[in-house]
C-alpha cells in the first residue's frame, strides 16, 4: 500500500477561473496538451465548432458557446499529479463554481490583458478570499494589444487587496510579445510561435547578452521594470501567497501557448498540496486517516447512452479503492463504489485508486448531493457548501397533466443535483413548486432537461421576487401576511425562506416588526458578491 501522505504531497488540485472570454477553455486545453494528457486540442469542452462532449442536454451549451458542466482532468507533470477541476464559464452558474472551489487547493485566475479586472473577476477573487484559496494570476492574451503591465498590477492590487508578485515579467508590450523574464530564476525566455499549430510554443532560454542582442529595447525595458519590482519588494512570498495576502502573477498567451509551461511549473512549485481538512466542528481529519471525501458536484446523464448520475467527490483523506463500501454521512447509509470513474468531458476511465486531492466520479449516485460527506470507518462530516441566495424565481408547472409523475421526479432530481433550488408551500401545492435561481439561465437548463430527460414539458411563470432571507416557523405567519412577501420551504433541507419583491419591502417589514427572523442566506460570503 502506498504512503497516503507522500501521494497527497504530489497532488496539485486546482481550478482555472475567469470572467467569460478571458481564455479559460483555451487555457484548460493548453495545460492539458502541454502535459500531454489529451492528444488534440478541442477535446475538452463542448463548445461550438469544437470536438467535444456530445450528450443531449449540452446542446444548450453548444448553442451558447458556454460550458455549464464540471468535471476533472487528471494528468501527470514532472513527478506531480495534477487535478484540474473544470468550472462553468457563465456567471449564472456561479453557484456551481463556488461548489467547485470547495474542492480545490488553489485557483488560477485568468485576466484578459486588454480588459483587466472585469465584474466576474472581482466576484471570483472575492469568493477565493472567503474560502481562503490561494490564487495564481495569469495575465492572458499578451500576444494582442492590451494594457500596460505595471498598470494592470496596480489595478489588481487596488481592486482585490492582494499584493501582486510577478514571477514572470513580459518582454515586449501586449501585441509584441517576445518572451518573459523568469523573476525567480533570473532567466530570459524567448517565445516563438510554432508553425502550423497551437500545440506547443518554441521556448528558448537566453543569456542576458543574447537577450540584449536579440530583443534589444524590449529586453532593456523589461529588465528595468523587473529591477523596479524587486526594489519595491514585489517578490514572491510563499507564506503570504498561502495566507491569501499576495498573488503570484504570470504573463502569457494561452492560444499560442506562451507561458503555459511556466504556469504548470508555478503550480508544481507554489500551489499548496492537499492539507488536512477541518470537519464541521473544526477538528481536522489527518490526510492519512481512513478515507473521507466531499461531494462537490452531482451531474446526471452526461452521456445519453448511460442515463446515469455521477457524483464528483474530492478525496480529503485516506486512500480510495474502487469497490470499497463507504458511509454517506447525511443518511448513515452504505454507499458502494464499484463504479468509480475518472471523468472528463466524454472520456471516462475506470479509476481503481485515488489519494487526497484526487477527484473521483461515482456513478449511480442517486442519494448524493453537493456538500455531502462520504467516509470509511471513522465518521466525519465536512461543513456543507452554503447555497447562494437566489435572485430569480419562477413557478413551474407541467403542461400535460398526464406527465405529473415525470414532472415530480424530474424536479426532485434537478433539486438534488443542485441545478436549481426548489421551494414549496401548502398554498401553491406540489404541482406548482417555485424554482429559485442565482441566474436566469438556470431556468433554461431546467426547462430543457425536464423535456429531454423526463419527457415533461414545463411552463415557467416568473415571479417578481428578487431576494430571499432565512426565517423561522415563529416569524412565518406574520411574514406571509405582508404584501410583496411570501414564505416558502426549501425542499432539500426544509429551511424556511422569506422571499421579497425588493430590498425596500424587506427593510420596511423589518422596521415595522423588528422581532421577526430575517437572516442573509449565505454564511461565509458577502451579499455584495452578486
Ligand atoms: P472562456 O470563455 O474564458 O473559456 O474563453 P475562451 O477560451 O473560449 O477564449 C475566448 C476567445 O479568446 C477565443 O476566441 C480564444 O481563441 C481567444 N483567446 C484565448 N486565449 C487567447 C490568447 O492568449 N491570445 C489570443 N489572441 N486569443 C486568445
Amino acid at each position: 500500500m502506498r504512503d497516503v501522505v507522500g501521494e497527497a504531497t504530489q497532488r496539485r488540485t486546482f481550478a482555472v477561473i475567469s470572467h467569460p472570454d478571458a481564455g479559460k477553455s483555451t487555457m484548460t486545453e493548453a495545460l492539458a496538451l502541454h502535459a500531454s494528457a489529451i492528444q488534440q486540442a478541442g477535446a475538452v469542452h463542448g463548445k461550438a465548432g469544437r470536438r467535444g462532449v456530445t450528450s443531449d442536454w449540452m446542446a444548450i451549451e453548444r448553442a451558447r458557446g458556454i460550458s455549464i458542466t464540471s468535471a476533472a482532468l487528471r494528468f501527470d507533470y514532472r513527478g506531480h499529479v495534477f487535478n484540474l477541476v473544470d468550472t462553468p464559464g457563465h456567471a449564472d452558474f456561479s453557484e456551481d463554481t463556488y461548489r467547485v472551489l470547495a474542492a480545490v487547493d488553489c485557483a488560477v485566475m485568468l485576466i484578459d490583458a486588454a480588459k483587466g479586472m472585469e465584474p466576474q473577476t472581482m466576484k471570483l477573487f472575492e469568493v477565493c478570499r472567503h474560502r481562503r484559496i490561494p490564487v495564481i494570476t495569469f495575465v492572458n492574451k499578451w500576444d494582442r494589444p492590451g494594457r500596460d503591465a505595471l498598470e494592470l498590477l496596480d489595478e489588481i492590487e487596488e481592486r482585490t487587496g492582494l499584493r501582486p508578485t510577478p514571477i514572470t515579467w513580459p518582454i515586449g508590450i501586449p501585441g509584441e510579445f517576445r518572451g518573459v523574464i523568469d523573476r525567480l530564476s533570473g532567466r530570459a525566455i524567448r517565445y516563438e510561435r510554432t508553425p502550423g499549430g497551437a500545440t506547443r510554443a518554441l521556448e528558448t532560454e537566453l543569456t542576458a547578452e543574447q537577450a540584449q542582442a536579440e530583443l534589444g529595447a524590449a529586453w532593456q525595458q523589461a529588465s528595468e521594470e523587473a529591477a523596479l519590482l524587486s526594489a519595491i519588494g514585489a517578490d514572491h512570498d510563499q507564506k503570504a501567497f498561502e495566507a491569501h495576502e499576495s498573488t503570484p502573477v504570470l504573463f502569457g498567451a494561452a492560444l499560442p501557448n506562451f507561458g503555459v509551461a511556466r504556469l504548470l511549473d508555478a503550480l508544481a512549485e507554489l500551489a499548496p498540496p492537499p492539507a488536512p481538512r477541518p470537519d464541521e466542528d473544526g477538528a481536522v481529519r489527518a490526510l492519512d486517516a481512513p478515507f473521507s471525501g466531499l461531494v462537490f458536484k452531482v451531474q446526471a446523464n452526461m452521456d445519453r447512452a448511460h442515463r446515469d448520475r455521477i457524483a464528483f467527490v474530492r478525496v480529503c483523506s485516506g486512500r480510495f479503492e474502487r469497490g470499497m463500501v463507504l458511509t454517506h454521512a447525511a443518511t448513515g447509509r452504505p454507499f458502494a463504489t464499484k463504479y468509480a470513474q475518472s471523468v472528463f468531458g466524454q472520456d471516462r476511465t475506470t479509476l481503481d485508486e485515488a489519494y487526497p486531492g484526487d477527484v473521483v466520479g461515482l456513478v449511480n449516485a442517486t442519494a448524493l448531493r453537493p456538500g455531502d460527506t462520504l467516509y470509511e470507518r471513522s465518521p466525519v462530516t465536512f461543513p456543507t457548501i452554503p447555497s447562494f441566495a437566489p435572485e430569480h424565481f419562477a413557478v413551474a408547472r407541467v403542461r400535460d397533466s398526464g406527465k405529473s409523475k415525470q414532472f415530480r421526479r424530474g424536479i426532485d432530481q434537478l433539486d438534488a443535483e443542485g441545478v436549481i433550488q426548489v421551494l414549496r408551500s401548502d398554498r401553491r401545492g406540489d404541482q406548482a413548486p417555485v424554482l429559485a435561481a442565482v441566474g436566469p439561465m438556470q431556468f433554461e437548463v431546467v426547462q430543457h432537461r425536464m423535456l429531454a430527460e423526463f419527457g415533461a414539458e414545463i411552463s415557467l411563470d416568473r415571479l417578481d421576487y428578487t431576494l430571499a432571507r432565512r426565517t423561522d416557523a415563529a416569524s412565518a405567519p406574520a411574514l406571509d401576511r405582508e404584501r410583496g412577501c411570501e414564505v416558502l420551504t426549501r425542499s432539500h433541507d426544509g429551511a424556511l425562506l422569506a422571499v421579497f419583491t425588493d430590498r425596500w419591502r424587506m427593510r420596511s417589514v423589518k422596521a415595522d416588526q423588528p422581532g421577526l427572523t430575517l437572516e442573509p442566506l449565505i454564511a461565509d460570503t458577502t451579499e455584495e458578491l452578486r
